[in-house]
């Protein structure tokens, strides 16, 4: 009853679904018709037929990006298959438009063979500007990106991979300055190695942090170099220390990242953490501890972000990709490299460290958004992210080379703003 009964109504609302195709160019007269289509699409058609970029020029390819799933990993409903992943695939086009004015066709393939999506995948080119990959399960999704990323010469991105790694690493880069705390220096713990967990620990060393430092765990405890039958995405992040388990690896360790499943840290285990303990317990919809309980474990700071609106530092990729993207089909760029994803992650921290508008307090009731242990990161509803987040992206873009525009970054923020 209530939200569930409520979210049936809201999908099945005549017209059915979240999203329809609407038309940009007036199509009153004969003549408007006759410049839609034929005979008068002959001309742009023989204009891309010789310069095949001409296609931003002339079709909707530079502001429209492909959901695609095959439903294999949805949310925490696992895998559903593709006809039933639809309703997320659509609302995921409902926040490019709503928060960064992009279009999507979401995509969702009956195919579980990596070869079958990929080929599907990467045939679809010339429609779009971006691929967003989503909910694709582990370890497949690293194959199928990676081969995507190397065929396709536009931005593909699996953001539940991408996603978490670069907004929590906005949020790791101004805890680590909270607790005084080098990134180099920290002993970093995962709980999880799975799609996000992989890509975050990948990212977190892109940002400074040291392998040596890091501990990874799965569901049998610490990943090892001696367990057997570890797949290489596992075995990259393997390590020899003398912790078998979760709470072994926790013990004296300054950063938690629980991206595995809910409940599975006790106080006990944040208790026997190094000084100003940094936890983010990202399972959802229940975090691997309770904000509370993370924070009665200790006297010191414990500086907690979870995956929940309903605490501070929710760790939502809402608060990356519509922003990323737009940045990247500004430039029209080529792909989504990691100096771009980390310009994302700076200009989100930088963003923490400003003072926030009051629209933005007023729509977060009683909380006071002031840079510290309870705000980390910036409000998905803040303005502010896209005019930040979009130009650092495109500037990025353009430095890193993979910009096929030159655009100046100043102008187009206030192009943003305005
Ligand atoms: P995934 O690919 O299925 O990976 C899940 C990982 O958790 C696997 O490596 C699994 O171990 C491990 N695991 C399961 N039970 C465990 C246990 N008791 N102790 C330690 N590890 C355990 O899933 P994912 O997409 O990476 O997502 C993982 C979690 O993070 C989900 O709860 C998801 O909702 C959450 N998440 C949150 C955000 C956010 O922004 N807040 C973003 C992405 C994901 P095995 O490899 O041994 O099976
Ligand atoms: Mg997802």
């Amino acid at each position: 009853m209530g939200l569930e009964d409520d979210a049936r109504d809201y999908h099945r609302e005549d017209p059915s679904g979240k999203l329809e195709i609407s038309t940009t160019k007036p199509t009153n007269t004969q003549r408007d018709l006759s410049l839609a289509y034929s005979p008068g699409v002959a001309a742009p058609c023989r204009d891309i037929a010789e310069d095949s970029t001409r296609g931003y020029e002339y079709t909707a390819k530079g502001n429209l990006v492909a959901v695609v799933s095959n439903g294999s990993a949805v949310l925490g409903l696992g895998d559903i298959g593709a006809q039933a992943s639809k309703p997320v695939m659509e609302g995921k086009g409902v926040l490019f438009k709503r928060f960064a004015d992009i279009d999507v066709f979401d995509l969702e393939l009956d195919l579980a063979d990596p070869t079958d999506i990929i080929n599907s995948v990467s045939a679809m080119e010339p429609t779009f500007g971006g691929i967003n990959l989503e909910d694709i399960k582990a370890p497949e999704c690293f194959e199928i990106e990676s081969q995507l990323r190397e065929e396709m010469d536009i931005p593909v991105f699996h953001d539940d991979q991408h996603g978490t790694a670069i907004i929590s690493g906005a949020a790791l880069l101004n805890a680590a300055d909270i607790v005084d705390k080098d990134l180099s220096e920290l002993n970093i713990v995962f709980s999880g190695a799975g799609a996000s967990a992989i890509s975050t620990a990948r990212f977190y060393l892109s940002l400074g942090a040291k392998k040596e430092n890091i501990i990874m765990c799965d569901s049998s405890g610490v990943i090892s170099s001696d367990r057997e039958s570890l797949n290489r995405y596992k075995s990259e992040f393997a390590a020899d220390v003398p912790a078998e388990t979760l709470a072994e690896a926790m013990e004296g360790a300054d950063v938690f990242v629980g991206l595995s499943v809910g409940g599975i840290v006790s106080e006990e285990m944040i208790a026997s953490m190094a000084a100003d303990p940094i936890v983010f317990a990202m399972a959802n919809p229940d975090p691997e501890i309770g904000y509370v309980e993370a924070k009665n474990a200790r006297d010191d700071t414990v500086v907690m972000a979870t995956g929940r609106s309903d605490y501070p530092n929710q760790v939502n990729n809402v608060l990356g990709f519509p922003f990323i993207f737009r940045g990247a089909l500004d430039v029209r760029a080529t792909e989504i490299n990691e100096t771009m994803k980390r310009a994302a992650a700076e200009a989100l921290a930088d963003l923490a460290r400003q003072d926030v508008p009051d629209a933005v307090v007023k729509a977060y009731g009683e909380q006071p958004l002031q840079f510290g242990p309870e705000y980390l990161i910036p409000k998905p509803v803040d303005p502010r992210v896209l005019f930040e987040v979009a130009p650092a992206v495109a500037q990025a873009a353009i430095e890193s080379g993979c910009a096929r525009r030159d655009i100046d970054t100043d102008i187009y923020e206030e192009q943003l703003e305005a």
